[in-house]
Parts: structure tokens; sequence; C-alpha cells
């Protein structure tokens, strides 16, 4: 199994590994800073270099429980091989903001309105969210787009911790995001808590504080359907 450094160190930008097999259009290593797709979250992209070679990853995705880092048929290093991998931190960074944006959009909307998300996707610096609701308007728009801010400008610390599956079981706040449904061998459980605004069962990576998400904006908001209300947010570039 292929040891995995971002859900312990999300700011890590690149390792040394060794690869452990080639499969059909990826390779597989002993140890990776990429961030297989997953709970919404894009998989990461970035390089492999190692010595007379190097590959683009186009993308990294789970299969059976290994991290396969997608890339291009010709272009692989021999198993055994020692290599650099290296994400594209520009776009993981991004991602992190855009994720880190997105609980605390659905833990806004849940306490000021009651409405809980039934869907959501997530490109780097945008992203959509489906939500229980009865009415959406460029209005309401508006006031969660303030509110939201202003959460986010609170300088909330995010922190990452492993909680025995007993302990997350009985948490008011991870119940109410489904932990329950988390395959039963998954001991400890992950979770992303974003001190005083949203804690929750997550695999994804995140800010270390909601200003370095900076200002999102909500862009857009349509109807899906009777209770289900989708918004759309995008994220300014961050403060200088
Ligand atoms: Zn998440």
């Amino acid at each position: 199994m292929t040891e995995e450094l971002a859900p312990r160190d999300a700011y890590r930008r690149e390792c040394s590994a060794v690869v452990t097999a080639v499969a059909p259009g990826g390779v597989i290593l002993d140890r990776t800073v990429f961030y297989p797709r997953g709970g919404g979250q894009p998989g990461d992209t970035g390089v492999l270099e190692w010595d007379g070679g190097r590959a683009a990853v186009a993308d990294t995705v789970r299969e059976q429980g290994e991290v396969l880092h997608v890339v291009a048929a010709g272009e692989t290093p021999p198993v055994g091989a020692p290599v650099r991998a290296v994400i594209d931190w520009g776009r993981r960074h991004l991602l992190m903001r855009t994720h880190t944006a997105l609980h605390v959009l659905s833990a806004l909307v849940w306490r000021d309105y009651g409405a809980k998300v039934t869907g959501g996707n997530m490109e780097p610096g945008q992203a959509r969210m489906d939500f229980e609701l009865e009415a959406m308007s460029v209005e309401f728009g508006r006031e969660v787009e303030e509110r939201l801010n202003a959460m986010l400008s609170g300088s909330h610390p995010v922190r990452v911790r492993f909680l025995p599956r007993a302990e997350a079981l009985a948490d008011p706040d991870l119940i109410r995001t489904k932990v329950s449904l988390i395959p039963e061998h998954v001991d400890p459980i992950r979770v992303v808590d974003i001190e005083g605004l949203d804690r929750q069962a997550d695999g994804g990576t995140h800010v270390a504080d909601t200003t370095e998400v900076g200002r999102v904006r909500v862009t857009r908001t349509e109807s899906k359907g009777k209770g289900n209300k989708r918004m759309r947010i995008e994220l300014d570039a961050p403060p200088a």
C-alpha cells in the first residue's frame, strides 16, 4: 500500500519515492504527496522525475486501494527506480482554498437556513453546491456571499485530527454529516475541523486558516427542481 502524505501534511509539495509497480495507464509508488481523486476533490497533477526521465502526471486516482499516478504510455519509470514526485502546487493550493470554502458554505447554509447539502462539485477556484432548499434567489445568493466572507475572514484555524471511530460516531456534528456511512473498517476516522464553524469526516486537503481562502463570490443561483437548489461560487485571486 502506498504511504499517503497529503492527509497529514497538505502543504507538502514533493517527496522522494520508489516505483513499486507500473500498471496500464500509470505508476504506483511506495509513498506519495499526490492526492487521489475522491470526496469531491479532483486528483492532483504534477510530474515524476527520475534519472534520465520525466513524466507528466495528468491525474491521480485510487485503484484497488492503490494510488495510481496517471501518466502517458511510454513515459513510465522502471519498477524499483527512485523518483521525485512533485505536485502542481498552484493548482492544488487553489483546490485546498476551494474545498475549505465549500465546507464553510455548507456549515453556513445549515446554521442559518437549516438546509442540508444534496450534492456538489469542485474545480480549482470554482465549485457548485446543491442544497435541500425550497427557494433560491439572487438576493439570497448575495446574503450568503456576505455571510460566507464574514465567516472566512474570521481567521478560523483548520485542523485535521484522526478520531477513534467510536468517538467520531458519538459526535453530534459528525452524525449530522453522516459519519455512520463510512465503511466499518475505517478507524480512526479523519476529521477536518474548521474551528467554530464546521466539523466533518473528510479525506481532502484544506488550507490551515480560513483567511487563506480569500474572498468568495456567489456567481449563480439556480433551481434544480423542487427542494433542490444550486449555488455556484468562485474564488477571487488571493490577496498579495
Ligand atoms: Zn470535503
